[in-house]
């Protein structure tokens, strides 16, 4: 098996409100296997639309993968499509009844009738028991290619395809397989990125290379498909290797790792403890510090000192200093870094003020103006950005920012450096 479509089934996610999340998690799975996808679908709960759909893909690819429609009311119509693009019977499946009954008895509820549809197999199906939930997944063979049914929720279509289809899968899935490296890089303008690595990059013309902007970071992606492993492995890494040496310091991750993951890392290994005052960013760093499992070890604290009262109250930070600089400013970033560090006693204090907009701009401080202090044992450390963008932007570059000055302060001390 080679090539495999996704069909994403359901009428809410041709809304403004509904995104097909699980073709993600079903594309990194099959990836891994090697199996490419070639296209995937969304379609309503239409039946003949669908039959279509499942036919159509079933011409181009040797694995088709629908999900959602499966469930007992009347708009799942994933089964009936299937039976009519396969020209297969559905067929009651007595355990797959008693799972469900047996389900129900459990939760002390009885069955409606409408449960019973979800015991309908395709006739040759082979069930893939859902543990989770009532409607089992569903796997079809017919001339050659695969088709395969599985539940839309999200929980549900992770657990069938872990315990079900991925064994099924792993005893068709040829010698070839994808390697996958993931850089991420913070504080550089994509353009220099590239100008930088594309001389590296495009000498690897069997790597295919993909840059992605994010207010998380830059990602680069190297991806190579080789029947080859090890070989392909080295290759990959050498590249990784290449970019990360002409990036420097800005490479934060060469291996997925998220900005939050790192910055978490390099706490722990430190031993030191952090607090936070946040304005503009309203407690996001907070956020990203704590999200991190066992961030108790380094995570003192943080307050959202919004107001000029609370910057006094609660950070420490001198109303006069406030009166005379304004609250977005250099001296009163450093005031509330060091204010917060002295109060919490953590070995590290970080403070963000600015503004994110829309409003609140002046022609010396425009939307998007920044400040970030960092006080440590060695001294204090200021920044002024200036962002461009909406609020939510504004907001998401400037917690990046903090966490992008807490690693470097963090790996140049770990490398005896200030
Ligand atoms: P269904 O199998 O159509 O009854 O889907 C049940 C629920 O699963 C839906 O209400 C969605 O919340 C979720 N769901 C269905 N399809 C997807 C999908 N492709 N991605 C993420 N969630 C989905
Ligand atoms: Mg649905």
């Amino acid at each position: 098996m080679r090539h495999a479509e996704i069909i994403a089934v359901g009428s809410e996610m041709l809304t403004p409100f509904r995104l097909d999340t699980n073709s993600l998690f079903l594309t990194e799975e099959l990836n891994r296997l090697g199996i490419a996808l070639i296209r995937k679908s969304v379609i309503g709960d239409d039946r003949a639309l669908l039959r279509d759909a499942i036919l159509e893909a079933l011409e181009r690819a040797d694995l088709v993968i629908a999900t959602g429609g499966l469930g007992p009311t009347e708009d799942d119509l994933t089964r009936e499509a299937a039976s009519d693009a396969l020209g297969r019977r559905l067929v009651p499946n007595d355990q797959v009844l008693d799972h469900i009954r047996g389900r129900f008895a459990r939760m002390g509820r009885v069955m409606a009738p409408n449960n019973e549809r979800q015991a309908l197999v395709p006739e040759g199906g082979q069930v893939l028991p859902n543990a989770l939930g009532t409607a089992p997944g569903v796997w079809i063979e017919a001339g050659g290619r695969a088709l395969v049914l599985l539940p839309g929720p999200p929980g549900e279509l992770r657990h069938i395809f872990t315990e079900h289809v991925l064994p099924l899968l792993e005893l068709r899935a040829g010698a070839r397989r994808m390697i996958h490296r993931l850089l991420r890089v913070a504080g550089m303008p994509e353009s220099d990125l590239d100008h930088r690595i594309a001389v590296i990059y495009k000498t690897y013309a069997d790597v295919e290379t993909t840059i992605l902007a994010t207010p998380e970071g830059i990602e680069i992606h190297l991806t190579l498909w080789s029947e080859d492993l090890a070989a392909a492995a080295r290759r990959v890494d050498e590249l990784a290797g290449r970019i990360a040496e002409a990036l420097g310091e800005a490479v934060f991750s060469i291996n997925g790792e998220t900005l939050d993951e790192v910055v978490a890392r390099e706490l722990t290994l430190a031993g030191a403890t952090i607090a936070v005052a946040e304005s503009c960013t309203g407690g996001l760093v907070s956020e990203r510090l704590t999200n991190v499992p066992g961030s108790s070890i380094f995570f003192r604290g943080g307050v959202v000192s919004y107001s000029n009262e609370m910057k006094t109250a609660w950070a420490g930070v001198p109303a006069a200093l406030i009166e005379r600089h304004g609250a977005v400013s250099a001296e009163v970033a450093i005031a509330m870094a060091e204010g917060v560090r002295r109060s919490t006693g953590a070995s590290v204090g970080l403070s963000i003020t600015g503004i994110a907009g829309p409003g609140g701009g002046s022609p010396e401080k425009p939307v998007g103006t920044v400040h970030i202090a960092l006080a440590a044992g060695q001294g204090t450390r200021e920044r002024l950005f200036r962002f461009g963008g909406e609020r939510d932007r504004v907001r998401r570059l400037a917690s990046q920012s903090a966490l992008e000055m807490l690693r470097r302060h963090l790996v140049r001390a770990r490398q005896g450096g200030s």
